[in-house]
């Protein structure tokens, strides 16, 4: 390609996804699926979805999905917004409330993405480095920005912070755009803060369908905020793709949504299998962070990240490891089932008396 014609090509470097091995007895721990199957209504709807209606393009309405996610918060549907992922959801809201000189403000330690989009978009950013024990560190998103993304609970590291702490940052960026992606929340004791979409104007919640609803596959994920700036973007997504949510999608999260007896099992069996996984590690000398996600993010003093990594990627084990400083040696690792911890298990312990 010649130099001209390249000049005038985007130069990105974009987010890198875990790997999606595929074959027999692969032991994937690398993305934070949910190991288990979505809601068997679910299933169901599948077998009943009429491909004849598929010539149509899709209702970008979604009122009836809108009002099953609103049953479980106390969020109107106008204040809600549908998207393709929350990673969609979370992209559109970086160029709609990002529009600042000064610098949107992360965590140091955060979901990858943020960076990428930022770049993306042009948006300038900065970092706050998170306390010496993963903590976040609420002082330095007190200082001028032109927005602020958490993730509560953070990724990779699975802490979540208290609902105070997060309040107050809120509170004290009345004049920015603060994104609270709860990706993780329902694995977290701390709850959600969608109710604070009413007490703060500057406030956008973002959830997902992708972790504890085992349903990654169909790309739905939804943001709460003020009626104003939803309408802002659902203007952004309009100028964009009106129909970020399928047909398929619409209806397999309706059933999803529908379904809060088999999502609190689901969840509730993470989070015994979650306490097993730490205990174990913690028996063979591992430090792990308290979890409020369906990952844990662990160390043990001594070991290589990377080398542990590479050695349960030999057995066919995948977690991901994230060649970064502070974080070089330790693995992010999704709560599976009993029986993929217990193998994952028995493979540290025979990684440790190599
Ligand atoms: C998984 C994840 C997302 C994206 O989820 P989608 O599958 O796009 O809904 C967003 N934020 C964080 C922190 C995540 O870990």
């Amino acid at each position: 390609m010649n130099k001209k014609l390249k000049e005038k090509l985007i130069d990105i470097e974009p987010y890198i996804p875990g790997e999606q091995p595929k074959g027999d007895g692969i032991i994937k721990l690398n993305t934070n699926e949910c190991p288990y199957p979505p809601s068997p209504r679910v299933a169901e709807a599948l077998k009943k979805i009429e491909s004849g209606r598929l010539n149509l393009y899709p209702d970008f309405v979604c009122k009836e999905l809108k009002e099953i996610i609103s049953e479980n918060y106390p969020i109107n549907p106008e204040e809600i917004f549908l998207g393709n992922g929350s990673d969609e959801v979370l992209a559109l809201c970086f160029r709609a409330f990002f529009n600042s000189k000064k610098p949107v403000l992360f965590p140091d330690i955060t979901y990858s993405f943020y960076t990428v989009w930022a770049e993306l978009f042009g948006i300038p950013y900065g970092t706050v480095a998170l306390r010496e024990d993963f903590t976040l560190d609420k002082e330095g998103f007190f200082e001028e920005n032109g927005g602020v993304v958490i993730p509560n609970p953070n990724a990779p590291t699975s802490i979540a912070a208290p609902k105070s702490v997060i309040e107050e940052i809120i509170e004290k960026n009345r004049d920015s755009i603060v994104i609270i992606d709860e990706a993780y929340v329902d694995f977290s004791e701390e709850g959600s803060i969608a109710a604070l979409i009413h007490k703060y104007d500057n406030l956008v919640v973002v959830q997902t369908y992708s972790k504890s609803r085992a349903l990654a596959g169909i790309r739905f994920g939804y943001a709460f905020a003020d009626k104003e700036l939803i309408a802002v973007l659902e203007a952004v997504r309009n100028s964009f793709n009106s129909y970020t949510i399928n047909t398929v999608t619409r209806i397999l999260a309706e059933e999803s949504g529908k379904d809060r007896g088999y999502f609190e099992i689901c969840v509730n069996s993470i989070k015994r299998t979650r306490q097993r996984l730490t205990d174990g590690l913690s028996d063979m000398g591992f430090v792990t962070c308290p979890s409020g996600s369906n990952f844990v993010f662990t160390s043990k003093p001594g070991i290589s990240g990377k080398e542990l990594f590479e050695y349960l990627k030999s057995k066919n084990i995948y977690v991901r490891h994230f060649d970064k400083p502070k974080i070089s040696d330790h693995l992010r690792i999704t709560v599976g089932t009993d029986k993929e911890i217990d193998t994952l298990l028995n493979e540290i312990e025979k990684f440790l008396h190599r």
